[in-house]
């Protein structure tokens, strides 16, 4: 455990990361500034020449929290025990531009707000929703608790009749989006966060690919786990792919292709097992393969008897 920690500090050493940790400390502090429900919707990008620089999911709560602004500037200064910001900058990541062009294309006004067929969509919450909308707010700051209520109520109403006017979950945060506002499955928010984090981690998972998330959460206290998830998940699908590449390779010398499969095959557990080289067993390989579509080939060509040979 502790020669991990210390391959992984001395790479962020290598790699210059530290001075972006500061930086990232400091954004921390925003969750206990906003609470994790605005979080959801508000996630600091940098803090500048005291600027602090949020991004925010669409222009209601670019609205809600302009308004707050100057309580969250003496709320943050606070937290962080001296003039840490005098400004906050709240950027709309909503792109509702690129969605007009869309539905301009399209013949139609997916957005929302300006399509009254949509906005009087009839949807009502769930006495549970209320229930966990009532926890919410009770659970933070006390100076937050009234407009917490009331925009969660409004977020969650409008999720509701998204979901009814045909928009879909984002991969990572969940919160629902209409086609033209994703990247593939992911929102253009989480695309941006997983872009950003996927230089950071991927050189990471190479050199250990065994990193646990609680570890990384140490030294880099603002990644969330949904997207380490989505970067581990594109770099086993990485593996798979030249797996795949190398296993139809036909130039390859027999023994020459057993070796460098069973390398692949071997980083492979030790990313979706979390094994180090020491804990990797023949075993873990064989049931790893036993999802792939062409296990009867890999095991023929990595865990035959003639192969072990
Ligand atoms: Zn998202």
């Amino acid at each position: 455990m502790e020669k991990i920690k210390t391959a992984l500090i001395d790479f962020l050493h290598k790699s210059g990361f530290e001075g972006k940790l500061d930086e990232m400390n400091y954004l921390d502090l925003w969750p206990q500034v906003a609470g994790p429900q605005v979080m959801k919707h508000a996630s600091p990008v940098s803090l500048k020449e005291k600027k602090l620089w949020v991004e925010v999911s669409d222009n209601v709560w670019v609205y809600h929290l302009t308004m707050l602004k100057p309580r969250l500037i003496k709320e943050f200064n606070k937290v962080a025990g001296f003039k840490a910001i005098e400004e906050i900058k709240f950027m709309n990541v909503d792109f509702p531009s690129s969605r007009r062009k869309f539905e301009m294309h399209k013949g139609i006004n997916a957005d929302e707000e300006n399509n009254t067929h949509i906005s009087n969509m009839p949807v009502v919450l769930s006495i549970e929703e209320k229930e966990v909308l009532q926890k919410i707010a009770q659970n933070s700051p006390s100076h937050f608790k009234e407009h917490l209520h009331k925009l969660l109520r409004g977020s969650l109403l409008r999720q509701k009749r998204r979901r009814k006017s045909g928009a879909v979950d984002c991969y990572t945060c969940g919160f629902p989006y209409y086609r033209e506002e994703m990247k593939g499955e992911l929102c253009l928010l989480c695309f941006q966060k997983y872009n950003y984090w996927k230089k950071i981690l991927r050189p990471l998972f190479y050199r250990t690919p065994w990193v646990k998330f609680e570890q990384l959460k140490a030294i880099y206290p603002s990644l969330e786990s949904s997207i380490f998830d989505i970067c581990q998940e594109k770099a086993k699908q990485q593996y798979y792919k030249r797996l795949k590449k190398i296993l139809n390779r036909g130039s390859f010398r027999k023994d020459l292709k057993q070796k460098i499969l069973i390398r692949i095959i071997q980083r492979f557990v030790m990313l979706s097992e979390k094994k180090d080289p020491t804990q990797l067993k023949k075993q873990d390989m064989i049931n790893a393969v036993q999802f792939f579509p062409e296990f009867n080939r890999i095991m023929d060509i990595c865990f035959s008897e003639e192969a072990i040979e």
